[in-house]
């Protein structure tokens, strides 16, 4: 069989990787993959799934947490397109919200421009959607002729913003005429052979099953590749999850009053009255506490279809991004559910002045089981997927036909330092001032032995800010805020790259947005430094995590507590070699990280050394390598 693949040869372990793809998917099987940085998994996969498709008249999905990500999917179409002139078409789709050509809803929230988006596909007001798909069935004529004149130019496959750019400009017989850029997209998905999309178009049990059938596609005839699956479990998790707060409340309140829909008061009182009796009883005196279905008096569906009809006329007479009646309706629809894999959770928040309530979602699989079990095969990649076994228990892949696999690094090994360091520890009943001077002291002597930029990952914002006091440097510090927004994460890590010839100090923490899904290549990120286990805090959430893992799979403390933190730690000491000439050093500072449990989730071949002088071997490792 002669496989579709972009490159003159595969790299090193990429061959092996294609391999497995292909022996999955032309059985029908699964394969869960971890697949290090620098192996070309995008080509690995795309060339066996395509491969397979074209054969079969099948489809491949190609999923992705970030729209950002799509265009690499994308480019190794066209390169497959360019080297063997092979007919196929491929759709590259974002979700309606950046689709979207209404100017009149750019800034909406997430729930609110889906409701405003179905509302007036429903009353059928939208223009852009009746010259993209037509209410009637002579506007259905009209638009199949506006999209044949769009496809007339688009050739393979096109990245999302160029056929969004080209909907906003649509002209026809001389006529402007904008087109719904998402209808356009989902109708170049019916006869394409490769669907590049976000995760929630399949991973969500409700947009999945509408978004098929819009498209005319049947899971089992189709090759499902989900990219960083590590992401999948906790993406899932809050997906599928609704909370509520006092603050939404008052909200709510006067969204009644706005749109004149006093006949709810009511029901908003009586919630508010429930909030104030579990913040004054039920939390007197602690911080969280689990409730049951009637600390929240029910609502009646025909009320809950109020509220939420109530939010959307708020948001069409304000002119407002966000309403918390369209919130309030979500949350009761899922609240009067009883389902084992969900907890009730109210948590007092840090002021003391209010409370969130959430229905929490514990169990990821009841979205992922049945899209696996019911595609054709599924390829779970991730350049962090250790361990396996437990990405395959908690998304559901069935043990007898699911292939796990761990391919090597191609990267070198010399290129890459890696120490744990035993000296420290951040376990609670250890944290003191003396602990945090020694986890101080032995950064500061670690630092001048690195030659360029270098980031420290702390488990928590309250230890970074224990820490930097005693940390001494000469360095220019750049410090990740708690509360910060998007634009300042990102000022942070453009000056933090730009400061890469003296050599500046990130102090972050692990799991954050400066520790995942960014890439610092070359010379911007020449040493990490781990310090502590980042595990998420033993709260009830936690604990019920912990409980229900442990019914369901015998491995409540590993899988709800211990591998997502290692992985958490793994995922932050991976910005560091982004390319095969990239050199440098990963320092894990904690006691734990040599116990056999927690160096499990480490890739096995990456070679960990244990040292108690930290700074002499960073030196000699620099001194050897540059
Ligand atoms: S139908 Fe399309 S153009 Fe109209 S509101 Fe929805 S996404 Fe926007």
């Amino acid at each position: 069989m002669k496989i579709l693949f972009s490159h003159s040869k595969p790299r090193k372990y990429q061959d092996e990787f294609i391999k497995d793809v292909w022996d999955a998917v032309s059985s029908g099987k699964h394969l869960l993959a971890h697949a290090p940085t620098g192996i070309g998994k995008t080509a690995a996969v795309l060339g066996p799934a395509l491969t397979w498709a074209l054969e079969n008249d099948g489809t491949v999905f190609f999923l992705t947490p970030k729209i950002s990500q799509h265009q690499i999917a994308v480019n190794e179409l066209q390169r497959i397109v360019k080297k063997y002139k092979v007919k196929f078409r491929a759709a590259d789709i974002v979700g309606r919200r950046y689709a979207c050509v209404d100017p009149g809803l750019e800034g909406l929230d997430t729930d609110e421009f889906y409701e405003v988006c179905s509302k007036r596909r429903k009353n059928e007001s939208c223009p852009y959607y009746a010259w993209a798909r037509g209410f009637t069935s002579s506007q259905r004529r009209e638009a199949k002729l506006h999209v044949k004149k769009l496809l007339e130019r688009y050739g393979t496959v096109r990245p999302s913003y160029e056929v969004i750019e080209e909907c906003k400009s649509f002209e026809y017989g001389g006529e402007k005429k904008p087109l719904c850029a998402y209808e356009v997209m989902t109708q170049i998905a019916k006869d394409s052979q490769v669907i590049i999309a976000d995760y929630y178009h399949l991973l969500s049990p409700s947009i999945r099953e509408s978004f098929l059938i819009k498209i005319g596609k049947h899971l089992q005839d189709s090759v499902v590749i989900i990219d960083e699956a590590h992401n999948v479990p906790n993406r899932v998790r809050s997906h599928l999850s609704v909370s509520i707060t006092h603050l939404l409340v008052r909200k709510a309140e006067k969204e009644l009053k706005v749109v004149g829909a006093k006949h709810l008061d009511r029901y908003v009182r009586r919630l508010s009255r429930d909030l104030n009796e579990i913040l004054s009883k039920k939390l007197e005196n602690k911080r969280e506490t689990l409730l049951s279905k009637s600390d929240l008096a029910s609502l009646d569906e025909d009320v809950i279809d109020e509220f939420h009809d109530v939010g959307i006329s708020y948001l069409e007479a304000t002119n407002r991004n966000k309403s918390a009646c369209v919130k309030l309706a979500k949350f009761f629809s899922l609240w009067s559910e009883d389902m084992d894999s969900y907890i009730r959770l109210a948590k007092k928040w840090k002021s003391g002045t209010g409370v969130t309530v959430s229905y929490k979602n514990l169990d990821p699989s009841l979205a992922t089981q049945d899209l696996i079990d019911s595609s054709h095969s599924v390829i779970a990649m991730s350049g962090t997927l250790v361990p396996l076994e437990m990405y395959r228990d908690l998304l559901g892949f069935p043990h007898d036909i699911t292939l796990e696999k761990v391919y090597k690094s191609p990267f070198p090994k010399s290129n890459r330092l890696n120490l744990i360091y035993t000296g420290v520890t951040t376990r609670y009943s250890r944290r003191s001032e003396e602990e945090f001077r020694r986890i101080g002291a032995v950064i500061s002597r670690v630092l001048p032995e690195i030659p360029g930029n270098v980031a420290v990952f702390f488990p928590s914002y309250d230890i970074l800010h224990n820490v930097r006091k005693f940390i001494k440097t000469d360095r220019q510090v750049l410090v990740q805020r708690e509360s910060s927004r998007p634009e300042e994460t990102n000022e942070i890590i453009s000056l933090f790259k730009k400061m890469n010839d003296e050599g500046a100090l990130l102090l972050a923490v692990s799991g954050g947005s400066l520790a995942e899904g960014v890439d610092y290549p070359g010379r911007e990120l020449v040493g990490v430094i781990i310090v502590g286990i980042p595990l998420n805090e033993y709260d009830l959430e936690t604990k019920a995590l912990i409980d229900y893992y442990e019914y369901k799979f015998g491995a409540g403390w590993t899988y709800g507590y211990l591998y997502p933190a290692m992985a958490r730690a793994v995922q932050a000491a991976g910005r560091l070699i982004r390319n095969e000439d990239d050199v440098g050093v990963a320092l894990f500072m904690d006691e734990r990280y040599k116990w056999k449990n927690y160096r499990k989730v480490f890739p096995p071949d990456l070679d960990i050394m244990v040292t108690e002088r930290p700074e002499y071997a960073v030196n000699q490792f620099f001194s050897r390598t540059s």
